[in-house]
């Protein structure tokens, strides 16, 4: 499959090639033809599948065809509603360079920074706006922005949106939108509130589910290492003398312990900042460049705060932390090993963390290598190393999602007939 095969216009693969891309990922190989003839669509995929470029290639694609685009001032035809700035910003990008030979305009708007350039770049006229909840709501009470004209909305990342409270602020939206529109729905999970939100907002959709996120990405090496929380910073400043981590992303729980280990690098020479929701936007983006550019080697981030993070070519991913969600930890080391690169991730694991690791075990359905030689080896028992027996008895088959974890069944629920 090429790109060539997927009936797109010379504008659009002249700059597909020019991005290096050489061949469309398994989503973007279906739901590009879906969205093309107009369908709606539902999709279940994480960051990292190239899911950007499988919405915002057919919609740039319908967009510069539409006979009707030859207006003076262009109107907004194309909406995308997602839940962060930094996901937002990266989504105009994309369509910055997809868009590259189509007379297309767009724009992003999101909180956290004054609206003026948003506003004026609003007045100039735009046929895409990427938008997160709380600051379109706003600049549509204020009457910059009218959604009547709009006949393709995106709702991306729709879990995230739940996470982050901002299920009803997208309602809102939705309410306020045109009914006679293409939907793209684009989750990574479905809690059953996302299931019938999908349920009121789609119709007929046609269902898209690539690398489900309990299956890990192989090209990622996966090891985990015991030991005690307070020699955590000791390990990371260990394994970081070792130069082929060239960039890391390192995960915390909480933005207090962020910034603590994010300072104890730089006290140790090591090039490092963090980023989390109590930076301001500018601080935030600030850290995202140094970080792409590679003026500091090490980003210590939250969760949320990296959701959506795309880096291209991130050596490794460090979860200093164990998360609580074991989604997380997929969705934390996919990440790194983008795009068929190789990628390595490190888990700190400590005492208390044993079954957090137990859970990702039963979601990822293998185990992770444990490294045993180094500094601050914990003389774990065994139940720290193989927390969970039922794993090694499943190792290398599908997810366990039968049995044990009913959160993550639930999850998966909406999705287990739309694969394939
Ligand atoms: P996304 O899942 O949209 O965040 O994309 C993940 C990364 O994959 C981005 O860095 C894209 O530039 C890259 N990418 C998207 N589509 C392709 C493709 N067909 N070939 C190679 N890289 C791609």
């Amino acid at each position: 499959m090429t790109f060539d095969n997927l009936r797109l216009v010379a504008p659009i693969l002249e700059a597909l090639k020019s991005e290096g891309y050489l061949r469309p990922t398994p989503i973007q190989a279906r739901a590009i033809p879906i969205i093309l003839k107009g369908a709606d669509l539902l999709g279940c995929a994480q960051t990292g599948t190239g899911k950007t470029a499988a919405f915002a290639v057919p919609l740039l694609q319908m967009l510069a065809e539409d006979k009707n685009m030859k207006k003076e001032t262009p109107a907004i035809k194309t909406l995308v509603l997602t839940p962060t700035r930094e996901l937002a910003l990266q989504i105009g990008e994309s369509f910055t360079r997809y868009g590259k030979n189509t007379r297309l305009r767009h724009t992003v708007i999101f909180g956290g920074v004054s609206q003026k350039a948003q506003t004026d770049a609003l007045r100039r006229g735009v046929h895409i706006l990427i938008a997160t909840p709380g600051r379109l709501l706003d600049l549509i009470d204020q009457k910059y922005v009218d959604l009547k004209g709009i006949e393709h909305f995106v709702l991306d990342e729709a879990d995230r949106m739940l996470d982050m409270g901002f299920i009803r602020d997208v309602k809102k939206i939705i309410a306020g939108l045109p009914k006679k529109r293409q939907t793209l729905f684009f989750s990574a999970t479905m809690p059953a509130e996302i299931s019938r939100l999908a349920d009121t907002i789609l119709t007929k959709p046609e269902k898209v589910a690539v690398t489900p996120v309990s299956s890990t990405v192989d090209s990622i090496e996966q090891a985990v290492y015991f030991v005690d929380k307070v020699n955590k910073k000791h390990l990371l400043l260990h394994l970081l003398k070792d130069p082929a981590i060239v960039t890391a992303l390192v995960f915390t729980r909480t933005k207090h312990v962020a910034d603590r280990v994010a300072r104890d690098l730089v006290r140790a020479g090591i090039r490092a900042e963090a980023i989390h929701g109590n930076k301001s936007q500018n601080a935030r983006q600030r850290a995202l460049n140094n970080f792409k550019e590679r003026r500091t080697r090490v980003l210590v981030a939250t969760d949320i705060a990296a959701r959506g993070l795309d880096v291209e070519e991130l050596s490794h991913v460090i979860n200093y932390d164990l998360p609580n969600v074991p989604e997380t930890y997929v969705h934390r080391i996919g990440r790194t090993g983008r795009a068929g690169l190789s990628g390595t991730a490190f888990s700190f694991c400590d005492g208390d963390e044993k079954t957090c690791l137990s859970d990702i075990h039963k979601l990822i359905a293998r185990k992770i290598t444990v490294i045993d030689n180094h500094p601050f080896r914990v003389h774990e028992t065994r139940s720290m190393r193989n927390p969970d027996d039922a794993v090694s008895a499943v190792a290398g088959k599908k997810p366990l999602l039968k049995s044990g974890n009913s959160s993550a069944r639930n999850r998966y629920a909406g999705f287990r007939h739309a694969e394939r």
